[in-house]
């Protein structure tokens, strides 16, 4: 009798490193038989990649856990594994808190995954796959011991089949006072050019038309070998002409490494979207330099105008932590001053959560009071709302081009029948400048470059029509002309307006 194909149940916590680490992870076990589920009782293998960053993240980890103890209770048999930034760091802690999980395995590790199931399968013993720590063994070791996983791509495994993640770095070296990645993703280290090349081309063949290079300091990215040095800039120049490649995305860059180079490349080569997450984090000096960010605010307001004089129309987004160790009121005004001035497109704006093990948790009190850190949060959110909303409405009467995702979030929640050919959709894409635009429009568009007329804007959304004679990869003849703009505005993840949904559009 053929046997039943086990299944696997994943729950991803974190940033995009993670959701490709995750979409590896099954991949590689898909290869070894096991389908997906999203049921955990239903799974025979169940697991966690999970983030430190935060404690909020962390807590989100152990409640999952708690969850899935009593499935663990009445079958002995699944196997319970955690992987990814707390693995690295809390294995102790992970084994105390919840002893019934039977397989541990770090950042640098999660190419064990497949074997190490069976090994549990086997003997039913717990299993340990970590690096080592920063300070263990001398850099080549603690390096050698972070493997970059990046096995062949499993398309299927993918949010969308034209969309991908590719990792070009592993780890981080600026070991910024209050961050735990260095330890949880260890030494800095860039792939080399040639793998990522040739991953980029494998992934175009499959069909995927934007690739998004991750790095924690993306830009810091530098590759030698022999006479050869290979940086950022020349690893986008090496990868745009693949034909079929449509867009170019990087993340997250560091200020102190936005170089003219990449800067020119991003203005220069056109599949390069035009649009720079660089985090400042704070706009107090003092502040900065308790992080170890090595920069002041002025330099990076200096960076930021050299980014809008050497590409221009490029947006800019920003990561902020509110209520750093020591943050007066004075110094939180001076992040105030910096995110009016900066006018990003938006920012992540985070509570400090004071992180065992990291400079800042040894040498600074966490001494601003929750109650503060979060009416800052909302200050700070209030300014960069303003400015968000300037910045989406600056884009009214502009023709942007959108890769089509597919449909709204809001669209997505209503139990409407998509199956219908030609059936009206709200649908959901980025724009060059990574705004979110929302447009309706027929599935058959999810997948293609359109170019739209934008018609209204709210703070995070720009609304748009279809430029019905400009539509890449659709029959002309499948076509029906698009509606007058409207001019009313709406909300965060942009919904369908009523009067909008029952137009007949493309
Ligand atoms: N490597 C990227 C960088 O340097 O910006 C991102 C790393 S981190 C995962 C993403 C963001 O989390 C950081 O930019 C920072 O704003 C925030 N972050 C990191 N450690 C934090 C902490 N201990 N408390 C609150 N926010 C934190
Ligand atoms: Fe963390 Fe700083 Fe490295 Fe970013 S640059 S990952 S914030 S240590």
């Amino acid at each position: 009798m053929p046997t039943m194909p086990q299944k696997v149940y994943i729950e991803t916590v974190g940033c995009q490193m993670n959701v490709l680490d995750s979409e590896l992870v099954i991949g590689a076990l898909r290869k070894r038989g096991y389908d997906l589920t999203d049921s955990p009782a239903d799974a025979d293998v169940l697991l966690f990649n999970t983030c430190s960053v935060r404690e909020h993240a962390e807590d989100k980890t152990y409640s999952a856990l708690g969850r899935v103890r009593p499935i663990k209770r009445d079958n002995p048999d699944a196997v319970i594994g955690v992987l990814g930034c707390m693995a690295q760091k809390d294995q102790d802690a992970i084994r105390k808190r919840a002893p019934f999980v039977d397989m541990i395995v770090g950042t640098g590790q999660l190419g064990a995954v497949p074997d190490l199931v069976d090994k549990v399968r086997a003997t039913r013993e717990p299993q340990l796959a970590v690096s080592l720590g920063r300070t263990d063994g001398g850099r080549n070791e603690v390096e050698a011991s972070f493997v970059s996983y990046d096995p062949a791509r499993d398309p299927s495994m993918r949010p969308t089949p034209f969309q991908a993640f590719v990792r070009i770095q592993i780890g981080c070296d600026k070991f910024c006072t209050y961050c735990v990645v260095p330890s949880t993703r260890g030494p800095e280290q860039s792939r080399p050019p040639e793998h990522i090349w040739n991953e980029v081309r494998q992934l175009v063949d499959q069909g995927c038309k934007e690739v998004t290079l991750l790095g924690q300091t993306v830009n810091s990215y530098v590759y030698e070998s022999g006479d050869t040095r290979t940086r950022l800039s020349d690893l986008i120049a090496g990868m745009h002409d693949v034909a079929g490649l449509e867009r170019i995305k990087f993340v997250t860059n560091y200020p102190k490494d936005m170089t003219d180079d990449l800067l020119d490349a991003v203005r220069e080569l056109p599949k390069v979207v035009k649009y720079l997450h660089v985090p400042v984090q704070s706009g107090c000096d003092e502040v900065l330099k308790r992080m170890k960010r090595n920069y002041t605010a002025a330099y990076y307001m200096e960076m930021l105008a050299r980014c809008r004089e050497l590409v221009p129309g490029v947006s800019v987004s920003s990561d902020f932590i509110v209520g750093f160790c020591g943050e007066t009121e004075e110094s939180f005004q001076k992040s105030m001053d910096l995110v009016r001035a900066a006018r990003f497109k938006n920012s992540f704006i985070f509570k400090y959560s004071e992180r065992a093990g990291t400079k800042a948790a040894d040498r600074y009190p966490d001494d601003v009071p929750e109650d503060v850190k979060k009416r800052r949060n909302n200050d700070l959110l209030t300014v960069q709302n303003e400015n968000s909303r300037i910045d989406h409405r600056a884009q009214v009467g502009k023709v942007v081009e959108v890769l089509v995702e597919g449909p709204s979030r809001r669209e997505q929640r209503a139990s409407r029948d998509r199956e219908a050919p030609g059936h009206v959709t709200q649908l959901t894409g980025r724009s060059m400048a990574d705004h979110i635009v929302v447009f309706d429009g027929t599935e058959r568009l999810v997948g293609h470059t359109v170019r739209i007329a934008v018609t209204d804007a709210s703070p995070f959304t720009l609304y748009g029509n279809v430029l019905t004679d400009e539509i890449v990869g659709v029959e002309a003849t499948d076509r029906e002309p698009s509606r007058e703009p409207s001019t009313s505005s709406t909300n965060h993840d942009a919904g369908p307006r009523p009067d909008r949904f029952s137009l007949p559009l493309v």
